[in-house]
């Protein structure tokens, strides 16, 4: 039963006929609505479609055909059944009835059993074509969609296939139970097959287009991609069927059921032959570079080395043209043959200063210039340099003023040597362009950084000179560098001053920049970032030890176990020439194992060391009872008070704070070692033995002796006494180069090597150990003379005989 009532328009001009298909119809449950003419009907029909129409065709007015073909005509009413219902029963009405659209035709008088049957049956058809309709509809609609999709899904393919051929990346798909392959068109492309041509499945397909030589190691991913149930991939080669090889990148992924079973193995091929050529390429090229460049660097060093070891050669024989012009001059007295003298004095000295810039630049370019540091009172330094320069300063009419910051600290951890070097450097420069005004020297702290034992250390060299053209202040630290238009005759100079300077601050972790303005002078900057700030002088005070030649140890062995070779290299240099023998391990396991063979006398021990430390390494040897004799002294880079607490805690029996100096290291060992003092020798305290060695000069040498210390007597006196006077760099330097040229003419190693160490200690502004050479020069003439008193002696025996 239709839950929906239907509705019925019942048309008939009779109104016996209307009641009675009202009356059976509704028995039926059916909404029936009579109208007795064509025209009402039309309306009816219009205004509210019914389900079926019961049609009179005989009716005063429109006929029951003009109806059926009006409603016929009209898309709302136009799939209405109409049935008529007619007392005309000739065929011809049949015919002309159904030409007008009607669904049924029943003749009068009508069973009312018939009428329900008909209906019904018009009723069920007419619903199960709306049915079909709609069904119809749905379906024209999924066409047009799916169409839209097939549309959407071609384009995205295409672009796949467009992306794919770009990239050379194919991508495929296998079924894992027939072991079937679908592939995209590029990785045909790829493999330069024809598109369907796999169709011998995977195994087809390896064994054509796979690389014989790859087929095993291809099979062998392929079969762990079924049984890993994880992403896999490989570099395989492709055998084209034109016989090329392409290189290709394979991965591949299992797609599991919803069982978790591998049903099909998908994922892509990418062709690598190209970027495998550009890395090759790129992999020769880096090669190439990495030669040219250790070429490079290597020229670069041997240059450097050359120069290095070009300019100590020249310095030797510029020593006698130096020494010998000095002598000279004062012995000639036209006037003429002065200035000749003069002239190769002054060449001479300007060579040297050339040579010796370029050994500096040189050294610190091959990487040989190292740095030495200790503990320095800056306002030592400072005065140091206002002793040198007071006098020259104040001769030219300049004030020379030196500011130092109350809160710069009494000692910091610097090169000592080099620092003076740079001071010296950028003084004599200001001194040298400055005609009137002052020149200020100014110590201060960076005060915006502040942390514990380390400070930024500012220092200032301004004078009120010639100032330095904008365009010159950044060449002026290049090597050869000056200002342009510089009269080299006003002022000489080689340009290598600032450059060394620069270097030298560069390897101190420093800076130098320059604020001039033309006129009315220039202001030289240094920052030294992170300066270590010594605690108490007491800790770094060199004096507090006896000087290392003082120690004469007897025989012994040292181990030194540090993992920085350049750390074991300082200690064994400090040893040589001496009785201790050095050995040397790079960490606390290969030190332990030393320490058990060969039991040494001392160790030296690193704190901070890899595979096994400084502190692990000494509780062994400590906690083996027949190690536990030996003294271990630690080598410790910290500085504070706590560390070296804990450090003598951990069983160390002294200890040592980098950078370690000479005689600091001569004094902690010596408390463990025996040794006797040596006399205080007096003449070259700090130099080798060997220098002493002059005992090796020729019979015919050693006639000459006499002749030596008298010209050593006469004539190097007054010098010796004005340079011990003055302190003068220059004149310290010129009487060392008189002392060696008087050296090397009368062959004598030790007054030629007294002359040598003077000059070089003066040039490299090593004040302490020149004063202590300087010093040594009536040492050195008492020595001689006792040699000659013992040759003489020797004479006279052998005269005797
Ligand atoms: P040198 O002084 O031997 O020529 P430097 O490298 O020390 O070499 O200096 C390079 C140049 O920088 C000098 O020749 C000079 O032109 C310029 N210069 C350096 N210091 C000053 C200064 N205080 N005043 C003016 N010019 C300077």
């Amino acid at each position: 039963m239709d839950r929906i009532k239907r509705s019925i328009l019942v048309v008939d001009d009779t109104r016996a006929n209307l009641r009675l298909l009202t009356e059976i119809l509704n028995e039926k449950n059916y909404t029936v609505r009579p109208v007795p003419d064509g025209s009402l009907a039309l309306s009816a029909a219009m205004a509210e479609p019914p389900d079926l129409i019961l049609l009179d065709i005989m009716m005063p007015g429109i006929s029951g055909y003009e109806v059926c073909e009006a409603l016929k005509a009209d898309a709302r009413t136009r799939d209405i059944p109409v049935i008529f219902i007619s007392a005309k029963s000739e065929i011809l009405d049949k015919v002309r009835a159904f030409a007008a659209g009607g669904v049924d035709y029943i003749t009068k008088p009508f069973q009312a059993q018939d009428i329900l049957l008909r209906v019904n049956t018009h009723l069920t058809l007419r619903s199960l074509q709306q049915r079909l309709e709609e069904k119809n509809a749905r379906l024209r609609k999924e066409i047009t969609e799916r169409k839209k999709v097939e549309a959407e899904l071609r384009k995205s393919q295409g672009k796949l296939e467009y992306a794919q051929k770009i990239a050379h990346i194919g991508s495929w798909e296998s079924e894992v139970a027939t072991r079937t392959l679908t592939c995209s068109a590029e990785l045909y492309r790829i493999v330069g097959a024809v598109p369907g041509q796999f169709n011998g499945g995977i195994d087809g397909m390896t064994d054509r287009f796979i690389h014989p030589d790859d087929r095993i190691a291809f099979r062998k991913m392929y079969e762990k991609l079924l049984t890993a149930r994880e992403r896999t991939s490989g570099k395989f080669r492709t055998l084209r069927p034109d016989g090329s090889v392409r290189f290709v990148w394979i991965e591949g992924e299992p797609l599991l059921n919803d069982a978790r079973e591998t049903c099909k193995v998908a994922g892509i091929v990418q062709d690598i032959t190209e970027r495998r050529k550009t890395e090759e390429t790129l992999r020769k090229y880096a090669a190439e570079l990495e030669i040219a460049k250790k070429k490079a660097e290597a020229a670069s060093q041997a240059k450097s080395e050359f120069l290095a070891n070009m300019s100590h050669e020249i310095r030797t024989p510029m020593n006698a043209i130096l020494g010998f012009t000095e002598l000279l001059i004062s012995q000639v007295y036209d006037k003429k043959k002065k200035t000749y003298i003069e002239g190769i004095q002054t060449g001479g000295k300007s060579l040297l200063m050339l040579i010796n810039d370029i050994l500096d630049l040189s050294k610190i370019e091959a990487g040989k210039m190292e740095l030495q540091y200790e503990s320095v009172s800056p306002r030592t330094v400072a005065e140091e340099l206002r002793n040198i320069f007071s006098l020259k300063i104040s001769e030219k009419g300049l004030d020379f003023i030196t500011e130092i910051a109350p809160d710069i600290p009494d000692y910091l951890l610097l090169d000592e040597v080099r620092l003076r070097q740079i001071l010296y450097n950028l003084i004599s420069n200001a001194m040298k362009f400055t005609e009137q005004g002052y020149i200020r020297l100014t110590l201060e702290k960076r005060s915006s950084v502040e942390n514990e034992g380390h400070m930024d250390l500012i220092i200032r060299v301004q004078d009120t000179g010639i100032g330095i053209s904008p365009e010159s202040q950044a060449a002026i630290f290049e090597s050869f560098k000056q200002q342009d238009g510089q009269s080299t005759k006003k002022y000489a100079g080689t340009g290598l001053g600032l450059a060394i300077t620069k270097q030298l601050l560069e390897m101190m972790d420093g800076s130098i920049s320059v604020i001039s303005d033309v006129g009315k002078g220039s202001c030289f900057e240094i920052l030294l970032s992170d300066v270590v700030v010594s605690e108490t002088s007491e800790d770094y005070d060199t004096d507090r030890f006896p000087k290392p030649g003082n120690f004469l140890f007897e025989s012994a062995s040292i181990l030194v176990v540090d993992d920085i070779e350049s750390n074991r290299v300082l200690i064994q240099e400090f040893f040589r020439d001496t009785n201790i023998s050095v050995t040397e391990a790079n960490d606390g396991q290969k030190g332990l194992a030393i320490v058990r063979t060969i039991a040494p006398d001392l160790v030296l021990m690193d704190i901070k060391m890899t595979v096994m430390d400084g502190k692990a390494a000494t509780r062994q040897i400590k906690g083996d009872p027949e190690l536990k004799h030996i003294p271990i002294i630690a080598l410790t880079a910290s500085a504070l008070r706590e560390d070296q607490e804990q450090i003598m805690k951990a069983g160390f029996d002294g200890y040592l704070r980098k950078p370690i100096q000479r005689s600091e290291l001569f004094h902690e060992v010596s408390r463990f070692l025996k040794y006797s003092p040596k006399e205080q020798a007096g003449l070259m305290k700090e130099q080798p033995p060997e220098m002493l060695a002059a005992g090796s000069m020729s019979a015919e040498d050693m006639e000459n002796l006499p002749e030596l210390i008298h010209l050593l007597e006469s004539e190097l006196m007054v010098p010796w006494e004005a340079a011990r006077q003055n302190e003068f760099f220059d004149e310290i330097e010129a009487f060392g180069h008189q002392v060696s040229a008087l050296g090397e003419k009368y062959s004598s190693d030790m007054v030629r090597q007294f002359g040598e160490t003077l000059t070089e200690q003066a040039s490299s502004f090593d004040i302490d150990h020149m004063n202590a050479t300087l010093d040594a020069f009536p040492e050195l003439l008492k020595q001689l003379r006792s040699l000659n008193t013992d040759t003489d002696e020797e004479t006279d025996h052998a005269d005797g005989v």
